[in-house]
């Protein structure tokens, strides 16, 4: 007679991978196209670990679609859109990262580092 291990183990697994999952999956409706999608348990936990806590308004396929237009089709996430301003300090053209506004300053990047570097 022969015993046989059944080669069940999975009490020992529950035991180490028993960390509780709390999160579900949830369906959510895009506030774009109204479809409903799921915002899955891997999903919730990855939002919580970035420390967001709203839920994503838009399904994936339309935050893509935003991305696309935000970025442009280049797909440089760092690309931010320049605006042409004229330094109040040396007059030099230069570009700014935001709408320059009638009666604020804007300076070239050295003349703002020096500004900074000033007080
Ligand atoms: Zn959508
Ligand atoms: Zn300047």
């Amino acid at each position: 007679m022969y015993s046989s291990s059944d080669g069940r183990n999975s009490s020992q697994l529950l035991e180490e991978g028993g960390h509780p999952l709390d999160f579900q999956d949830k369906e959510l409706q895009c506030s774009d196209c109204g479809v409903t999608f799921t915002f899955n348990a891997e999903e919730q936990e990855f939002f919580q670990s970035k420390g967001y806590t709203n839920e994503p308004k838009r399904c994936p396929a339309c935050r893509e679609t935003r991305k696309a237009e935000r970025y442009g089709d280049s797909g440089y996430r760092s690309r931010r859109q320049m605006f042409p301003a004229v330094c109040a300090q040396c007059g030099k053209d230069t570009e700014v990262p935001f709408e320059p506004r009638e009666g604020r300053p804007v300076y070239c990047s050295e003349c703002y580092s020096k500004q900074r570097l000033g007080r």
